[in-house]
C-alpha cells in the first residue's frame, strides 16, 4: 500500500555499540503524531542487534542486500531465511554501489527479488541513471530498463511488497541533489510506466527519493506529488538529521 517512508541506509557504518546508542537516540527522540514508517538499514552484523532494539517499536528494519540462492556454498553470503530468522522483513536491492562496485547485474536482481518476494519479504527496489545519462537525455530510458529487467516480470500481486527506490547516482553521496522538479519528472514517469505495465496499481506503489536528502532540501523534494519519501544515506547517521528529515515529511 502506497504510503510515506523515511529509510536510512547505513551502508558500511556503524559497529555493534554505535548501533545500540544511535537506535536507542532515536527511539527517546522520535517526532511524534507522524503518518510515516521510519526505518533503518543497518549492517548485517548488527541487524540481529537492530530488530530486538526496535522490537517494541514502529521503526522497521531492512538489510542493504541478499543473495538470490536459498542456501548453499556462497561464502561470505546472506539468504532470505537468515535474515528473515533474525526479524527483518524488509530488504534493499539494486542499489546503484551494488551494481556498480559488486557487478550486480539486472537479472542476478530480477533473481533477488523473486527469492525475497517468495520469502513474502518487502523488496526497495533502487533504479537511477549515472551523470551522463542525464546529460545525453537517456536517464529516463535507463531507469525504464532497470525496471522492466528485474520487475516487469512480475505478476501484479507481488507489487503490494514492492517499493521502488529512484536514487539518480550523481546525487547520491556528493551534495548534489536532483532539483524538486527532476524528482518529481522522474518518480511521474516510473509511476507512469508502471501504470502501462499493470494498471491502475500504480498509484498504490511507494517510490522514494534518494540522493543528499539533508534536513533543508527534505521538504521542498517530500512536497512533490509523486514522492513518498526518502531513501536517506549520511544524514541517517546522526540522529539531529534523522529526525529533522522525518519531521520535513
Ligand atoms: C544512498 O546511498 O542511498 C543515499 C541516498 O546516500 P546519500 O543520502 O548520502 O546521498
Amino acid at each position: 500500500m502506497r504510503h510515506k517512508v523515511i529509510a536510512g541506509n547505513w551502508k558500511m557504518h556503524k559497529n555493534a555499540q554505535e548501533t545500540v546508542a544511535f537506535l536507542n537516540d532515536l527511539v527517546n527522540n522520535m517526532p511524534t503524531g507522524k503518518e510515516v514508517e521510519v526505518m533503518v538499514a543497518p549492517a548485517f552484523t548488527n541487524l540481529m542487534l537492530a530488530t530486538q532494539i526496535l522490537e517494541d517499536t514502529n521503526i522497521t528494519v531492512a538489510a542493504q542486500n541478499m543473495h538470490q540462492a536459498e542456501g548453499g556454498a556462497f561464502t561470505g553470503e546472506i539468504s532470505a531465511d537468515m535474515l528473515k530468522s533474525v526479524g527483518v522483513e524488509t530488504v534493499i536491492l539494486g542499489h546503484s554501489e551494488r551494481r556498480q562496485y559488486f557487478k550486480e547485474t539486472p537479472s542476478s536482481l530480477a533473481n533477488k527479488v523473486d527469492t525475497a518476494l517468495r520469502h513474502k519479504m518487502r523488496v526497495i527496489f533502487c533504479v537511477g541513471e549515472e551523470l551522463k545519462d542525464r546529460k545525453s537525455k537517456q536517464f529516463q530510458n535507463v531507469v525504464f530498463y532497470q525496471l522492466k529487467d528485474s520487475l516487469f516480470h512480475l505478476p501484479k500481486e507481488a507489487w503490494e511488497n514492492i517499493i521502488i527506490a529512484y536514487e539518480p547516482v550523481w546525487a547520491i553521496g556528493t551534495g548534489e541533489t536532483a532539483t524538486p522538479e527532476e524528482a518529481q519528472e522522474m518518480h511521474q514517469f516510473i509511476r507512469e510506466q508502471i501504470a502501462h505495465h499493470y494498471g491502475s496499481l500504480a498509484d498504490n506503489v511507494t517510490i522514494l527519493y534518494g540522493g543528499s536528502v539533508k534536513p533543508d532540501n527534505a521538504k521542498t523534494i517530500f512536497s512533490q506529488p509523486d514522492v513518498d519519501g526518502g531513501l536517506i544515506g549520511g544524514a541517517a547517521l546522526n540522529t539531529a538529521d534523522f529526525t529533522a528529515i522525518i519531521n520535513a515529511i
